[in-house]
Order: C-alpha cells, then sequence, then structure tokens
C-alpha cells in the first residue's frame, strides 16, 4: 500500500481530502477563509436553504433519524412514498423509486436488466457507477465511441439479434457535454435495444423548467429508463429511476442495491422533496443558472480561453496533471474553490480544472472568477519555462 501510495505521489495523482468548515452553497469557508464555490454539484444551490431545512426538521421530529430497515422490510415512510410520486409526476413517468445513492441505482439497475448472452452499450465516457453496474451484469459489455451514434450503430451491427440495454450519461459528468439522444433513441427503437439514460447533471439544469434531457430536445416520454440523482441540483443523497410500472416492479424484486441496503433517511428524503417543489415553484434557479454559465463561458472566451458549455459544468482544459494542480491551488490561494480533475476520472495526459456553476452565483463574482483563471494559467506556465 506505501509503495503504491509512493506512486501516485509521484505521478501527481494522490488524492486528498479537502474539508468545509460551512454549508455547500455559493460561498463556503475553507480553511478559515471565505471562498467563492466553483466546483459543487449543488447548482441550484438548496442544501443550505431555510424551507429545506424546515422541512427536514419537520419530517425529523416527526419520523426521526433512521429508516430502520431496507424498503421491502421496515424502511419504507409515508415520505418515500411521496418523493416517488413528486419524481414521477416532474418527469412524466407512470412510476419512479428511489434508491439511496446514484451510484446504487446504476450498479443496481443494469445487472437486474441485463445477464449472460445480453449485451450493454455503453458510452466510453459514462459514470464509474455505469461501468461497475455493466461489470456486475455479467453481460457483454460493449463500449462505443463518446457519443457517437454511427461507432454505435456499427457496434449493434456486429451483433445481430443479441437484445440488452444502450446507455449513456445524460449530460457527462466531466466534460458537461450532451448526449446525443434523438440519435441514442432512433437506434434503440430500430434495433429492439432499451435506452436508458443518466441524467444526474442534466435534472435541474437542462431544458426549459430542468426537466432534463427529453425536455432539452423536445423528446418526452421518449426513453425507457430515465435514471438520475437527488444529490446534485437537489440538493440531497438518493438516486432515482423513472419509467413503466412494470419497471419499477420488476427492479424492486430484482436489483440487489435497492432490496438489501438500508433505506435513506425520511430526514434525507423530506429534503428532496422540498427542493423539488422549491425547484418548481422558482423557475429563476434554473434560467439563471443557464444564464450564467452562458455568460461565465463568454467572460472567459473574451480572455482567450476555450471554454463552451450548455450544462452546469464549464470544463478548462490544461492537459498535464501538475500544471493542473499548480493552477488550481494558485485559484486556492486567491478565494476560488475549483478542483484539478486528474486521472483515473478522465484519461492520462488529460486533466483539466472543472468548473460548476450555480444559480446563485452574480454576473460580477464570475467576470472576476474568469480573470483569476486567466491569470492563474498564465502564471503557472511561465513558471514552468523557467525549468
Ligand atoms: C454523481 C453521479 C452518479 C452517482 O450519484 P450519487 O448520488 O452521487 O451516488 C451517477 N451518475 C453520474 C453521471 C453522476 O455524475
Amino acid at each position: 500500500m506505501e509503495e503504491e501510495l509512493g506512486m501516485l505521489e509521484e505521478k501527481h495523482l494522490y488524492r486528498r481530502i479537502k474539508v468545509l468548515e460551512s454549508a455547500q452553497k455559493s460561498h463556503v469557508r475553507y480553511q478559515g477563509r471565505e471562498m467563492l464555490m466553483l466546483a459543487s454539484n449543488s447548482y441550484l444551490d438548496l442544501c443550505d436553504d431555510v424551507r429545506v431545512k424546515e422541512y427536514a426538521a419537520k419530517i425529523l421530529m416527526e419520523y426521526g433519524t433512521g429508516s430502520g430497515g431496507a424498503r421491502l422490510t421496515t424502511g419504507t415512510m409515508r415520505i418515500h412514498m411521496e418523493l416517488e410520486a413528486e419524481i414521477s409526476r416532474f418527469k412524466g413517468r407512470e412510476a419512479a423509486m428511489v434508491f439511496n445513492t446514484g451510484f446504487a441505482a446504476n450498479s443496481g439497475i443494469l445487472p437486474a436488466l441485463c445477464g449472460e448472452g445480453d449485451i450493454i452499450y455503453s458510452d466510453a465516457r459514462n459514470h464509474a457507477s455505469i461501468i461497475d453496474g455493466c461489470r456486475m451484469s455479467k453481460a457483454d459489455t460493449v463500449i462505443y465511441k463518446h457519443n457517437d451514434m454511427a461507432d454505435l450503430e456499427e457496434k449493434i451491427l456486429e451483433h445481430p439479434g443479441r437484445w440488452g440495454v444502450i446507455v449513456s450519461d445524460g449530460v457527462f459528468s466531466m466534460d458537461g457535454d450532451i448526449v446525443d439522444l434523438p440519435g441514442l433513441v432512433r437506434l434503440a427503437d430500430t434495433y429492439g435495444l432499451l435506452s436508458m439514460i443518466d441524467e444526474a447533471h442534466a435534472t435541474g439544469v437542462i431544458g426549459a423548467t430542468g426537466r432534463g434531457c427529453e425536455e432539452y430536445f423536445h423528446m418526452e416520454g421518449k426513453t425507457d429508463i430515465l435514471m438520475g440523482t437527488l444529490s446534485k441540483a437537489i440538493g440531497s443523497e438518493g438516486g432515482y429511476v423513472c419509467g413503466s410500472r412494470t419497471l419499477t416492479e420488476y427492479l424492486k424484486n430484482k436489483a440487489r442495491s435497492y432490496i438489501f441496503s438500508t433505506a435513506l433517511s425520511p430526514v434525507t428524503i423530506a429534503a428532496a422533496k422540498k427542493a423539488l417543489e422549491l425547484m418548481e415553484e422558482e423557475s429563476w434557479r434554473v434560467q439563471k443558472l443557464q444564464e450564467n454559465v452562458s455568460w461565465f463561458c463568454r467572460c472567459l472566451q473574451g480572455l482567450g480561453i476555450d471554454a463552451h458549455s450548455e450544462t452546469a459544468i464549464v470544463p478548462i482544459r490544461i492537459g498535464n496533471e501538475e500544471r493542473a494542480l499548480q493552477v488550481s491551488e494558485k485559484l486556492m490561494e486567491q478565494g476560488y474553490f475549483i478542483p484539478a480533475i486528474r486521472y483515473p476520472t478522465v484519461r492520462k495526459g488529460e486533466a483539466m480544472l472543472r468548473a460548476a456553476l450555480m444559480a446563485t452565483h452574480t454576473e460580477e463574482e464570475l467576470a472576476e472568477a474568469a480573470q483569476a483563471i486567466r491569470e492563474a494559467i498564465v502564471h503557472c506556465s511561465e513558471w514552468a519555462k523557467k525549468f
């Protein structure tokens, strides 16, 4: 273990946790200082919302802390059912079910649906939880080129008559780009496969009212399996899947991560339910988030930095791992919380800064952050030239 850790350190791939001293919001306390948070997945800034906290506190006083059992034993309270009803309505589906995390959802759904002899077609940049779900399923996993529907079709044609699932992130978690949903659904329909989209970074972010990929492409109801998380824009915890009643009943009987794990606390569930309500009531949040993204990209472009995104994730490419770390450290010193993303999260030599925006960032804050990013990049490349 020590040898392995030493090697990670040498390659600038050693990971350390950063401890926050405040709630998750647009301004956080870190190492005794206030910083602008530009890395959080809490895109709508609802983790510390007083109405969410009050509702969660009310449910806490009524139902207590733990759920005391798995969903199918003693762990289901009325609030769990209410949240699932809200999610299925919000996503326009017959039914929804909540898993303990997004990771548990993906690693439970895929092995429940696919087994030996089946095929899972999986995008090359899918999230680790999808990759693990594929591995655990014992199905043959065929990786297609990132968001490349021509490559996907070629690969499907190499396996005529085989049944399976096409699975993709809706918004890719590192690059922030959006799946070609029309292309993917067309192929699934043409070849009799199920389509499954992971909306972890799409829900609350894309589509006019934050309903995700289908709303973005005006393709409501066209995906067979919509999976997502309550841990990102919704600001709580948990994963969910929406689809037909048959799908959710099947998964409740087959998905091991659902069956053999204690249900989420009523407090967490209550927070998610309130946040979902607020997201719909306060439509300015999704709109402002989308405006912030285009403003921030324009600021960076104006400073000569290549930045494009239609989602809350704005990748700023650096390449070298050590350099990316230096730029990130420089920004931390300046009060900007923007981490470097390195292998194995992204490929070797493709290290980047991954900025994530919130609905509550102001234009002024974002313009200043863009300036600071440019200065940090220039500073670190000049420093590198001296050696
Ligand atoms: C974060 C994420 C998950 C996992 O969700 P958690 O609720 O954090 O476990 C799954 N898929 C994607 C694409 C993600 O970004």
